[in-house]
């Protein structure tokens, strides 16, 4: 047997094993859904038509509904954390198993009505008001990396906001997309009589994403994916939210005060979580000068395991295809590597690791493909810099202006000010993990849709209104 099919037939075995494991002996779920039924549709036009219907009844029903379906679907995301966390993982096939039920349970800290607060103004000539309102039927465009999570948080969002949605989901992940809008559809119609208030398309393609698009009867975009679906949504002439792609730079400062093992640990939290699927995880470490040692011994003690070259070289060219050779920019993302576990990767390089190991690490140069491409991939590269000003430059340069996410660890408040203001990005964490600027470790909200590209920034549902005023002439101006 040559070598090659081993190392395939031994991660379809792990890859069984985990998923019996997850399971029990009684293996996988099955995905049933009723197309048709409960918000499931094949068919743009239908979808649309039945979202506006949906949207019509949610009006009627006015502001206690939309609460009442905010609570139904952070509930329904804590119930079903676990069944729809596996399904999830067993029909996309990326990120880390046990991570799956906490991000549907982070869904919780999902901002819903209550943010809406009107503003109103008193004078000399009377009242005004200026509302949110919402804009109709939005279409949401929901990416492999989190479908339900995305798909959840999205219509907490814009239900809040008195919408309604019809998601065009990424094919990877439809079909759970499909269940959990199918279950979520039940549930608001047994509890409010609204049908078809969310929808989604059971077999989405780029027809019914440019079918959904120029439909006349939809009012809103929110894309959230890599720059090709943002590209293509902003050539729509449609209005578009954006929450596109990112390369966050963590930077760890020469400070003696800092807790390296601390610095470690948050490093692995945030970049190792579901196997750094997240838009906004640590993606590549840049260590000043002193801190550069300092944090590899820290990270190796936290549990990561260091790259030499030579397995760094056997796993970079089988996770990017190189049109002009390794190291010249022209690396292209191979999909199939994106959230892979660390042990699947290491075996690339022939090093057999226990699958709990959460992160690989390896030394480059700034100019790594490791470094420069959004690689979703718990292997994180770490690069020296010479101070404090060449760290800044190159996490800068790496960041590629997307303006998404960027990490500091440091004491020195002039330095966690500059950053700040240097990077210009949507979400800075300070001596924390990623995920403390979604709220979680840090304080805060969350949403799987952080509008970088368009600059609504981590989504809310004031984000999906449009405002309106509301005027009475010289009345009602009862203080004077
Ligand atoms: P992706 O861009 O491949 O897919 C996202 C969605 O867009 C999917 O539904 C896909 O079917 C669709 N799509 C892709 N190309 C399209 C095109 N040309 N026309 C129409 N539709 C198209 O991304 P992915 O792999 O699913 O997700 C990872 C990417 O999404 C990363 O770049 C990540 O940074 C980004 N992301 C951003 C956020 C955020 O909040 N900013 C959140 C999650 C993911």
């Amino acid at each position: 047997m040559s070598q090659l099919n081993e190392a395939a037939i031994r991660d379809v075995v792990s890859e069984v094993l985990a998923q019996l494991q997850s399971k029990g002996s009684l293996g996988m779920p099955t995905i049933q859904v009723r197309p048709g039924k409960h918000g499931v549709f094949d068919d743009a036009d239908q979808a649309v038509s039945a979202a506006r219907s949906g949207f019509e009844q949610l009006q009627k029903k006015g502001w206690g509904a939309r609460t009442q379906i905010v609570n139904i679907v952070k509930k329904m995301c804590v119930d079903n954390a676990e069944r729809w966390g596996d399904i999830e993982y067993n029909e996309t096939k990326i990120g880390r198993r046990a991570h799956k039920p906490l991000k549907l349970q982070g869904v919780q800290n999902v901002l819903g009505p209550e943010y809406l607060v009107p503003q109103g103004m008193s004078g000399d000539f009377g009242i005004t008001m200026d509302e949110a309102a919402p804009w109709g039927v939005i279409v949401g465009v929901t990416p492999l990396t989190h479908s339900v999570p995305t798909i959840a948080g999205n219509i907490i969002n814009m239900v809040a906001a008195g919408n309604s949605v019809v998601f065009n989901p990424h094919p990877g992940g439809a079909a759970v997309a499909a269940l959990a809008v199918n279950e979520i559809n039940e549930a608001i119609q047994a509890e409010t009589g609204i049908t078809n208030l969310v929808c989604t398309i059971e077999k989405p393609t780029l027809d019914s994403f440019n079918a959904l698009c120029s439909h006349q009867d939809v009012d809103l975009l929110c894309i959230t994916g890599g720059p090709g679906v943002v590209d293509a949504a902003m050539k729509t002439g449609k209005r578009a939210i954006c929450a596109g792609p990112g390369n966050p730079p963590v930077v760890v400062d020469d400070c003696s005060a800092l807790d390296f093992d601390r610095v470690a640990r948050d490093i692995i939290t945030g970049g190792g979580f579901d196997n750094n699927l997240l838009c906004i995880a640590e993606k590549q470490i840049i260590a000043v000068a002193d801190s550069y040692k300092k944090t590899l011994d820290a990270m190796i003690r936290q549990g990561a395991v260091l790259l030499n070259a030579q397995q760094l070289e056997a796993i970079k060219k089988e996770v990017f295809d190189f049109k002009d050779g390794v190291g010249c920019g022209s690396a292209v993302l191979n999909r199939k590597w994106v959230g892979a576990n660390p042990d699947a990767l290491a075996r690339i390089a022939g090093l057999n690791l226990d699958s709990s190991v959460e992160m690989l690490i390896a030394e480059t140069d700034a100019n790594d493909p490791f470094v420069q491409e959004e690689q979703m991939m718990p292997l994180l590269p770490i690069v020296r810099a010479n101070d404090f000003s060449q760290a800044l430059s190159i996490a800068k340069q790496s960041e590629h202006g997307d303006k998404h996410s960027a990490m500091i660890h440091s004491m020195n408040v002039e330095r966690l000010t500059q950053m700040g203001q240097e990077m210009d990005t949507t979400i800075y964490v300070k001596n924390g993990p990623c995920v403390a600027g979604l709220g979680m470790g840090g304080e805060g909200f969350i949403s799987y849709s952080i509008a970088t590209t368009t600059g609504e920034g981590i989504t809310t549902p004031r984000t999906f209104t449009r405002y309106r005023r509301c005027t009475l002439v010289n009345n009602l101006n009862i203080v004077r």
